[in-house]
């Protein structure tokens, strides 16, 4: 008799298949064709190769590249197959790792000799790549034993892998390791992989970089080359588009262009705003603050430089002060404030406290200052300084549901305004390293889970997500290209107030501490304008725009009838520029047009005449004569 084994489907059906029967054998039973598109195997859970045998009883899913996760896969095994190509071109280069990222994939190398690659090299190294992929080459996996292992890498002198097997010995006390072969090219890997390199369908090489071997500072600055793989031309080519559309919406790029703001050597990360980026800013603030009132926050402001010992207090020079800036004045030492918490915790102590004053609703645009390593800076989405619309509540335990259901509607209502309707929620629970007690963290993340499920929303939950002080809920918002970003939190914290002995006196008139919820709508504010900018290519709806109507005289001579105009039409509240240049007003028109102002009021002869005003939209295109008034209303509307 043969020994058969059974393995289960997503579907529940059983299937029986011969003693050591692999991945790739349940596709070929399950149909021909479905052993054609497979790629690799996921079993009980965890994703293996198409060739590891299955255990009996094993549940398993053949994936193919309508799987979430064979994208990831394909595009590790371009990793490897641009290892593959750099090695043929540079014997002698060194290889480090080269994982699957979200938009495609990267490896590591260590040149030969003084040997830096640059984009030049890269058409090469594809055509490299494009040969074994076409030559289909079979991932072929095996084990070795560690000493075999390390004996096989000294020997090829590559010195990073004999570092990467070290470590495995040392801190999982590993016996053997995975290594794959493809072609001519055998990495350490922990697999898995597809079943050929003919898989990659399509792969293009995008950038080279430098990068730290570990990302340590200390060691070796590597080559990183970039790429990314997909499943079809087309599918490569939808993401090419997006990328160029990325492009050409750069904050970084737009923004000293519209005048909105710039970055400049003397303090990097830390952007300075122009007028116009200036008022971008207190358009957006205003959309806060009217969630302010309307939510009955109240606003403080706290201290930028603080004593050094409120950040021990707060725990923040023990976990944080690697990103926090410090000075010395006078003999003491002070810290510019990372986070705007302990501040909020310093007001609610200035007076007594009493069950009636909860919830305790307090609000801070905090400029708050982190540092971060040069090299991660970008533009307005990762600086060194911002303004968080940040606010925290102190209340009780039963309260914590109502205010959480208010700052939902809040981000919800907030979000739209700016144009965001799809926002995801994402739930995080308690983390292994956490303090409080059990019941404190049940009830605070029923609460928030609760609140989410009241309204009726779906939500992903992050296990062990949440912060070590409590659970939390994070929102993210998708913009124009279908990117998403991370901009609201509501954090349920119960070891701040505590760090601070926080009371308020209770009904039973006892002492009893609250508790106290970080939120942000927006999150940083600056970061938002970013966010903005590239949502709308800078492009902003005539409410958002820092300058709504430009006003072109055609001649000197109606100069003074536009500054009439333009004062009239500010007057009324809308923003307002004037091209008095003595340039043509065809030069005016297009200037203004690349300026992205929604509306221009061309003056000639005939309007100085008429007293009316020839408005173009750059939405609705030529609106023909209007009085200023109705221009006012159209605007506001
Ligand atoms: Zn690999
Ligand atoms: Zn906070």
């Amino acid at each position: 008799m043969t020994a058969t084994s059974i393995v289960k489907l997503p579907d529940g059906t059983e299937l029986e298949l011969g003693e050591g029967a692999t991945g790739a054998d349940a596709a070929q039973a399950i149909g021909a064709g479905l052993a054609r598109a497979a790629l690799a195997v996921r079993v009980d859970g965890e994703l293996r190769d198409l060739s590891a045998p299955l255990p009996d009883g094993a549940e398993i899913a053949v994936v193919t590249d309508r799987d979430d996760e064979a994208l990831a896969l394909i595009r590790h095994d371009a990793a490897h197959v641009l290892a593959t190509a750099v090695v043929e071109l540079w014997p002698g280069t060194k290889v480090s790792i080269g994982p699957a990222i979200d938009s495609g994939f990267y490896y590591d190398f260590e040149f030969p000799g003084d040997f830096r690659p640059s984009e030049d090299d890269l058409p090469r190294i594809e055509e490299a790549m494009a040969r074994h992929v076409a030559a289909d080459e079979p991932f072929e996996r095996s084990e070795l034993p560690v000493d075999q292992a390390l004996e096989r890498f000294r020997a090829e002198d590559q010195p990073y892998k004999v570092e990467l097997i070290s470590d495995l010995i040392r801190d999982q006390g590993v016996e053997t390791v995975s290594l794959y072969r493809n072609g001519p090219f055998t990495d350490l890997c922990l697999g898995p992989h597809g079943p050929s390199t003919k898989r990659i369908k399509a792969f293009k090489l995008s950038s080279v970089a430098g990068a730290y071997w570990r990302g340590d500072e200390s060691r070796q600055m590597l080559s990183r080359i970039y790429g990314t793989a997909f499943f079809s031309k087309a599918d490569l080519e939808e993401h090419e588009r997006l990328l160029e559309e990325a492009r050409e919406r750069d904050h970084r790029r737009l923004g000293p262009e519209l005048g909105l703001f710039r970055l400049r050597p003397e303090s990097p990360g830390m952007p300075f705003w122009l007028p116009q980026g200036t008022t971008l800013l207190r358009l957006i603030e205003a959309e806060v603050q009217d969630q302010l009132k309307k939510r009955r926050y109240a606003e403080i402001k706290t201290p930028h430089v603080m004593d050094v010992d409120l950040w021990h207090r707060s725990g923040h020079y023990d976990n944080y002060r690697e990103n926090m800036y410090f000075s010395e004045v006078d003999g003491r030492e002070f810290a510019l404030k990372p986070m705007n918490c302990p501040g909020a915790c310093l007001v609610y102590d200035s007076e007594r406290r009493s069950y009636r004053d909860l919830p305790l609703r307090m609000a801070e645009f905090g400029h708050v200052s982190r540092h971060e390593r040069e090299g991660v800076l970008h533009g307005l989405l990762r600086v060194r300084a911002f303004t968080q619309d940040d606010a925290h509540v102190y209340c009780t335990l039963e309260q914590i549901s109502g205010e959480v259901d208010s700052i939902c509607e809040a981000i919800d209502e907030l979000y739209a305004r700016f144009g965001f309707a799809d926002v995801r929620v994402e739930l995080s629970t308690r983390p292994e390293k956490s303090i409080g007690s059990d019941s404190e963290w049940e009830h605070a993340t029923a609460a928030l889970r609760e609140a989410l499920e009241r309204q009726g929303r779906e939500f992903d939950v992050s296990p062990g997500e949440g912060t070590f002080y409590g659970p939390k809920i994070d929102f993210h918002i998708t913009d124009a290209l279908g990117r998403s970003w991370q901009c609201g939190t509501c954090q349920i914290d119960f070891q701040m107030p505590e760090r601070f002995e926080l009371t308020y006196q209770g009904e039973d008139n006892a002492e009893h501490r609250p508790v106290m919820i970080h939120r942000a709508l927006l999150g940083s504010m600056e970061r938002f304008a970013g966010i903005l900018i590239e949502h709308y290519a800078g492009r902003f709806p005539a409410w958002l725009a820092p300058i709504q109507v430009g006003v072109l005289p055609v001649a000197d001579r109606h100069n003074d009838r536009a500054a009439a105009i333009a004062a009239e039409l500010e007057g009324a509240g809308l923003r307002v520029s004037v091209d008095d240049r003595g340039e043509s007003v065809g030069r005016k028109i297009r200037d203004a047009e690349l300026a992205k102002l929604p509306y221009m009021v061309v003056l000639g002869d005939r309007e100085v005449e008429s007293g009316e005003l020839a408005v173009r939209s750059h939405e609705d295109g030529d609106l023909g004569a209007m009085r200023a008034a109705d221009l006012v209303s159209r605007i506001s509307a």
